[in-house]
């Protein structure tokens, strides 16, 4: 997609370096880093968002889970990490090309998961 940030960046139209690209998937640095270590995982070909994700995705989908503990592997944090997506608007997404964040390098303890305002189950 054309006005896609993410499709820019594995098209190489941004200049970006890239942790993997292989699979039909890329990894690079996220530019506001949440974690000592934050990387996001891409599928090279466009999908919105798990929303839009079809049966024949399910390989790159597997493949992005086993490629998330090979980074964590590769950047030193195998033993704790934590990997997320957000699919829709107002569950966070903000880039509308299927990414997986993969965050850790904690000091000591990872910051708690559901502490935000509405993590009470609030309507
Ligand atoms: P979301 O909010 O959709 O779950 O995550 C989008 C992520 O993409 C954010 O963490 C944001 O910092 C990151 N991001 C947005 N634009 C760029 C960019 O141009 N380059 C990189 N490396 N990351 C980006
Ligand atoms: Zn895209």
């Amino acid at each position: 997609m054309d006005d896609c940030i993410f499709c820019k960046i594995v098209k190489g139209d941004i200049s970006t370096k890239f942790e993997w690209d292989n699979d039909g998937i890329v990894a690079f640095d996220d530019i506001e880093p949440i974690a000592p270590v934050h990387i996001l995982i891409i599928p090279k070909k466009h999908i919105e968002s798990l929303k839009k994700v079809k049966k024949e995705d399910t390989e790159l989908l597997g493949n992005i889970q086993r490629i998330a503990s090979e980074l964590a592997e590769k950047k030193g944090i195998k033993n704790a990490f934590r990997v997320l997506t957000a699919s829709g608007k107002e569950a966070g997404q903000s880039v509308f090309h299927l990414h997986y964040h993969l965050i850790g390098g904690w000091k000591d303890k990872a910051p708690e998961m559901w502490t935000g305002k509405n993590s009470k189950a609030d309507k």
